[in-house]
């Protein structure tokens, strides 16, 4: 043997060790999240790690103040186990923004919403002026709810924005139905608040928020259908968020969906979101009743939901275009489950079966996947917001990467003891 052989191995002997420690301890902080309060027993049970192993790491949460020793559980005899839970003073900002608005949120570790405001600006797409002037209101509103809840330990803010942002470089590539690209929002932001900034396409922040509070966080193959101004997509594909080039994957609603059609946002004709977006709803109904003007699509749901049948028509209309779209989408990518976030959710009832039965018509595998209903769209933009903050202060390794193999088995164990 060379002597030069030894280094070499001993440093991959500790990079698996260190690597081997932080998938344990990602591992125990997703098993807390999920079934807290939870004895350190219980999650050597759930995760199949060493007692000896959950008991080290876990002291090294505490001592960082991630985790909190908790209540004393009661047994009928012997030692009285320790229950442990996530350390709830640990919140980010999130903010929503919007063309004409922004959401603003205090959410904590555990995703619950502690605080919310509403900061409402006039934008015009070419005026530079009038974006930085919202920028600094929507900042204003973002100190004072950061102030009102001063005893917490702030870690960041998330923003969740239409377009979609390179991930290296922060910058707004695409943003088709809004004013942002034409300053740096990431930056303005960073410097009248101060804090670090993870800023991400609404959709993909709205996987994050799944994979860390919903339901379906054990998921490799997820889509989240956004609909708004627009119709963006973000993409868990066995298991990985789609990035593409310049992270620009995920844009579904620009393809074409027909030959002709109004002018989309990116300047081409008969776009997926040109059919299928809130935008499209309230067309379709101006179009079954001209004598009538509405301005939004709330009033165009409030219109619905009173009965009114040309509202109706327009949201079939809609919902018809979404399932064309997600037919598609479904044959390409199989998704387990397809995750509708927007304001058209308020008429599942009425927009679930058309979705459905479409997905069940066009598959041509026995299966299809489930869609669902984000629980509230405004809710699932903020959590997602806060989950980019949230999933990166917490979890050493990046985004979604490669897990480890027995990790899946282990993580669906945990799951399932969770149901
Ligand atoms: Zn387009």
């Amino acid at each position: 043997m060379r002597e030069t052989d030894k280094p070499i191995r001993l440093r991959r002997a500790v990079a698996s060790s260190e690597t081997a420690r932080e998938i344990n301890r990602d591992i125990l902080l997703h098993t807390i999240h999920l079934h807290q309060p939870v004895s350190r027993a219980d999650l050597a049970r759930l995760t199949g790690l060493q007692p000896s192993t959950v008991s080290v790491i876990i002291g090294q949460l505490i001592d960082e103040g991630w985790v909190l020793p908790g209540e004393l559980g009661r047994l009928p005899r012997g030692r009285r186990p320790t229950f442990v839970t996530l350390n709830d003073q640990h919140v980010t900002l999130a903010i929503d923004l919007r063309p004409g608005n922004a959401n603003l949120a205090v959410v904590d570790i555990n995703g619950k919403i502690l605080g919310r405001d509403v900061a409402i600006f006039e934008v015009q797409e070419d005026s530079t002026a009038k974006a930085r002037a919202a920028i600094k209101h929507i900042a204003g509103a973002a100190r004072a709810l950061k102030m009102a809840y001063g005893d917490r330990l702030f870690h960041g803010l998330g923003v969740s924005v239409s377009g979609r942002v390179d991930q290296k470089t922060h910058r707004l590539l695409f943003s088709p139905n809004a004013p942002w690209t034409q300053i740096d929002l990431h930056g303005e932001l960073e410097k009248a608040l101060e804090i670090p900034i993870k800023m991400e396409n609404a959709a993909n922040a709205c996987l994050f928020s799944e994979r860390w509070f919903g339901n379906f966080g054990d998921a490799s193959n997820m889509i989240v259908v956004s609909v708004s101004e627009g119709v963006g997509t973000g993409l868990l594909v066995d298991g990985r968020v789609v990035r593409g080039r310049d992270d620009m994957a995920g844009e579904f609603g620009h393809m074409p969906m027909e030959e002709t059609g109004p002018v989309c946002g990116c300047g081409n004709v008969g776009c997926w979101e040109a059919f299928a977006s809130n935008r499209a709803g309230l067309r379709y109904y101006h179009e079954l009743a001209p004598d009538r003007a509405i301005a939004t699509f709330q009033e165009l749901i409030g219109l619905a939901q009173a009965g009114d049948m040309r509202a109706l028509r327009a949201i079939d209309k809609m919902a018809t275009y979404l399932a064309r779209g997600l037919t598609m989408l479904s044959a390409g990518l199989a998704p387990e489950v397809i995750i509708v976030v927007g304001d058209c959710t308020a008429l599942w009832s009425r927009i679930h079966p058309l979705l459905e039965s479409q997905l069940i018509a066009k598959s041509f595998t026995p299966y299809s996947p489930r869609v669902v209903a984000a629980v509230d769209g405004d809710v699932a933009r903020l959590r997602g917001a806060a989950a980019l903050v949230l999933h990166n202060v917490l979890f050493r390794r990046e985004d979604f990467a490669p897990r480890h193999p027995q990790e899946d088995q282990i993580l669906a164990h945990a799951a399932a003891g969770a149901r």
